[in-house]
This record gives C-alpha cells, sequence and structure tokens, in this order.
C-alpha cells in the first residue's frame, strides 16, 4: 500500500479493544482518509468524505463511531430502535459494511444489524426488533419498517450517508430526505461520496452541520495505478475479443462491464459456448443468485463475472486484478466507478475498454473527465481467426442460474497455434512470477485474501488463478 500514510493506528485516539480488532485484521497502518477522518469523527464533528470504495472509508467512519456509542452507552438498546445507521444504496455494500462493524466491534457490547430488500420482510423485523446500536440499511427495505411501525428513528445519534451519488443515481433521493426528517436534528453525520456534482454538494450543505471536509486523491489519481487500455473493435467482434483476452490472459479476477442486463446474460452465454465459465450479476438476478455468484467469485471458484454498473455498486471484492469495459458507459463518472473495482486499497490493476465506432464520443467524454489519454492497444494476434471461430458458435442456452447450468451445445472455441504458443509463454512466465512473489512477500491483506466469511466455500477452499474451466467437471485447462 505504497500510498498510504505513515501514521499509526494507536495515534489516533481509537480505544484498546478496536486496536485490537485491527491487529487481528492485519491492519497496518491506517489509510489516508482513515488517518484524516479518525480524529475528527472522535471529536464528535460532521465530515463530508470524498472518497471511493476501497480507500478504507468504512473503517474510517465505522471505527470512530463505535468508540462513541460504547461511550455514551447506558445498556441495552431500545427495542425497535437504532442508535445509528448507516444507509447504503445496494444490498452488497450494506452486508460488507455491516460484515465489517461485527468484526470491528467484536468482544464489546455492540449490536449490529442489517436490512435490505430482497430478503423476507419478517427477517428485517426481526433483525431490528431487540434495537440495535448500528442498523445498516438500503432506503427502500428501512422505510418499509419504519412504515410497518417497526423501527423508530427519533433517537438515533449517528447517521452515515455512504455512497450518496450512487444513492442518488439509484433514485433515491426522495427516500433519502424522508429518512433524513425522521432522524433528531441534533445528531452526527458522516456523508461520503466518490463524486461531488452540485447536487450532493447541496445535499451535504443541508444535512451536515459545520462539517470537516476529507477528500483522497481524485478519482483520476486514482486511476494512476491502475493500467489503462482501450481497443477500437466493431460492435459485433466485441464477443470475439473478450474470448481471445481471457484466452490469453493470466487474471485472478476479471469484472466485465455490460451496460445493460441482457447484455450481460448474453456475454455470459457466448463465453461459455467457448469453454469460458463465467456468471453474471444484475437486477434481474435474486437475492439467492447474486449471493451465489458472488461467492464463486470471492472464492475464485468462477473468476470472471460479468455485471451492470448497478449490480456492481459499492461491492467491495479484494483481489479484482482485471475490469474490462465491454461496452463504454454513457457517463463518464460511471468508468472511473467501473475500474475502481480494481487496484484496491494499494494495489495495481489492470482496465481494459473495447471502444466501437458508436462509442467514441463515450471514450472522448471519459478522457475529458479522467484528464488523461487511455492508450490504444491494438487488436491481439489471433483475433481474426478468433471472430471466425466465435461465428461457428452458437451461444449455450439461456440458463437462469449458476447452479442449473446444462452441459451446452454448439462447437468448442478452437485455439490457434499461435494462441496455444503464446499461452503457454504466458502461463511460464506467470508461474514464475508467482513462485517469485511466494517467495518474497509476506501476505499484505491476508484479511482481503479470505473473502467474505459467508462467501467462503466449504473447506476454506482459497484463491487461485484462473483456469478456463470447462463445464461438467471435466478438469481444468490453462488458458494463459
Ligand atoms: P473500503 O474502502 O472501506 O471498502 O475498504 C476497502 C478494503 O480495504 C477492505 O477490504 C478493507 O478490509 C481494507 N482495508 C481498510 N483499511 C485498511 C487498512 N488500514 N489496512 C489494510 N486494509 C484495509
Amino acid at each position: 500500500m505504497s500510498d498510504f500514510s505513515l501514521t499509526n493506528f494507536n495515534q489516533l485516539g481509537l480505544s484498546k479493544p478496536l486496536l485490537d480488532a485491527l491487529a487481528a485484521k492485519d491492519y497496518g497502518q491506517p489509510t489516508p482518509i482513515q488517518a484524516q477522518a479518525i480524529p475528527l469523527v472522535l471529536q464528535g464533528r460532521d465530515l463530508l468524505g470524498i472518497a471511493q470504495t476501497g480507500t478504507g472509508k468504512t473503517a474510517a467512519f465505522m471505527l470512530p463511531s463505535l468508540d462513541r456509542l460504547v461511550a455514551a452507552s447506558n445498556g441495552r438498546p431500545v427495542p425497535g430502535r437504532a442508535r445509528m445507521l448507516v444507509l447504503a444504496p445496494t444490498r452488497e455494500l450494506a452486508a460488507q459494511i455491516a460484515e465489517s462493524a461485527r468484526t470491528y466491534a467484536k468482544g464489546q457490547h455492540i449490536s449490529v444489524g442489517v436490512i435490505f430488500g430482497g430478503v423476507p420482510v419478517p427477517r428485517s423485523i426481526r433483525e431490528v426488533s431487540r434495537g440495535l446500536d448500528v442498523l445498516v440499511a438500503t432506503p427502500g427495505r428501512l422505510l418499509d419498517l419504519v412504515d410497518q411501525r417497526m423501527l423508530d428513528l427519533s433517537a438515533l445519534e449517528i447517521l452515515v450517508l455512504d455512497e450518496a451519488d450512487q444513492m442518488l443515481d439509484l433514485g433515491f433521493i426522495h427516500a433519502l430526505k424522508r429518512i433524513v426528517k425522521l432522524i433528531p436534528v441534533k445528531r452526527q453525520t458522516l456523508f461520503f461520496s466518490a463524486t461531488m456534482p452540485k447536487m450532493i454538494r447541496q445535499l451535504a450543505d443541508a444535512y451536515l452541520t459545520n462539517p470537516t471536509e476529507v477528500a483522497v486523491k481524485p478519482a483520476a489519481t486514482t486511476a494512476e495505478r491502475i493500467a489503462q487500455t482501450v481497443t477500437h473493435v466493431n460492435q459485433a467482434e466485441k464477443q470475439a475479443l473478450l474470448t481471445i483476452f481471457f484466452q490469453k490472459t493470466a487474471i485472478d479476477r476479471a469484472l466485465v462491464f455490460s451496460r445493460t442486463k441482457h447484455g450481460a446474460d448474453k456475454i455470459v452465454r457466448f463465453l461459455d459456448a467457448a469453454g469460458i465459465e463465467a456468471n453474471a450479476i444484475h437486477g434481474n438476478k435474486s437475492q439467492g443468485q447474486r449471493e451465489r455468484a458472488l461467492g464463486m467469485f470471492r472464492s475464485g471458484e468462477v473468476p470472471i463475472m460479468v455485471a451492470t454498473d448497478i449490480a456492481a455498486r459499492g461491492i467491495d471484492i479484494p483481489g479484482v486484478s482485471h475490469v474490462v469495459n465491454f461496452d463504454l458507459p454513457d457517463v463518464p463518472e460511471q468508468y472511473v466507478h467501473r475500474i475502481g473495482r480494481t487496484a484496491r486499497a494499494g494495489a495495481e490493476g489492470i482496465a481494459v475498454a473495447f471502444c466501437s465506432p458508436d462509442e467514441r464520443h463515450n471514450l472522448r467524454d471519459i478522457e475529458k473527465t479522467t484528464r488523461q489519454q487511455i492508450a490504444v492497444a491494438s487488436l491481439p494476434e489471433g483475433f481474426m481467426a478468433a471472430v471466425e471461430a466465435i461465428k461457428r458458435l452458437k451461444p449455450a442456452p439461456r440458463k437462469s442460474d449458476t447452479r442449473e447450468r446444462q452441459p451446452h451445445s454448439g462447437r468448442r472455441f478452437t485455439p490457434t497455434a499461435e494462441i496455444k504458443a503464446d499461452r503457454r509463454e504466458r502461463g511460464q512466465r506467470r508461474d514464475a512470477r508467482n513462485d517469485r512473489q511466494a517467495d518474497q512477500q509476506p501476505q499484505r491483506h491476508p484479511q482481503r485474501a479470505e473473502g467474505h466469511p459467508a462467501h467462503r466455500p466449504e473447506g476454506g477452499q482459497r484463491k487461485r488463478p484462473f483456469r478456463g474451466r470447462r463445464r461438467g467437471g471435466q478438469g481444468s485447462r490453462q488458458v494463459v
């Protein structure tokens, strides 16, 4: 984590139990946003944090808040009430925040609950019924419970709005305004957003009292740790380019972005037909399907995930080595969000973009926003052969779930001799690199390598480099 500050956690004023929890998580030093925000939040100040997911902002607001909650606690929380509310735009982000809160609060008498749509309402009601110190919620489900008089926000002490810009993009503005009206004016408010358009600035002005502004590097600078390239390609040939990309590239985990849900499913089916396993995650998938796909992605079992922007928001998946912009987003900030899924917490990442002639204007907008030109990568060797091979392939039949795969019909993509030679060479280089790293480097983020415990496969299976698995359990095929 080269750009993390040199401050120590024990210089920030946090209590001993929290320092112990951090040591157990192997957090060496605070990230810049943690170093700046923790002392201010401990003092009870309102905070406007401009930071993306991946900067360590969850701990930046959660750690000092937990200390304040413990200090001001007078026993058990009141049933049906919460003391701290963290609002998050997506289920996945809400679940992750709650998970982090539980880890940090280990050994202390702090109750943490999480509620979001897609799970039965009675479960959410049970979650809040005893009263909570920390409640993490998505706005819709929160209002459901308030409307059913199952939750009372009138005693709230700390309000956190996380990913406020995403909240707005997702149309939660009215819900947000309603929620804030239900919360006492005398409270501590912590407001986080990756970007600061005018609307967000106005919202922050309305909700925060004399806030301190803390900004970690602007998105464009964050992107410096990400090697970015763009390849110009016809829309109809993107699938061939993606297939050849995965056949030639050693990945740990790759997120492929599609503008539409239908497009995401189609990409998965084409990859499948070419013998490359991937899952899709988008709004049409059930909560169970999303969790299963996420679990397989985290564990490395299926290390390629095709996602829409909305579904991927806020997901903190450590170890994403590659982001593929299969379609370029219409909104340039979205590009920044997308590529921010890789290069988390100081790691390096690779982002590739496929740009069709129709998308040139999107590319220009992105380059203007990030104030940098994206290097152009030429079409890879063997591309034309891949295009021809793809033309002969039928996409695999639709499948509704990651668990319900049927063996596909249609012809397999057959790599050319060049591709095979290239893969062999890359494989050898990667094996040599992995060996060197294993020898030389201690694990910097053991907690990140573990992934989400809820998604860990039985037997604690570890992450492994991508092998382009043929489906049907017939062994693995190295595709590098
Ligand atoms: P966040 O920006 O809150 O989503 O955090 C991104 C990732 O960085 C999470 O996996 C955290 O567990 C990890 N992380 C946060 N703070 C630190 C730290 N000080 N040292 C190491 N890892 C951290």
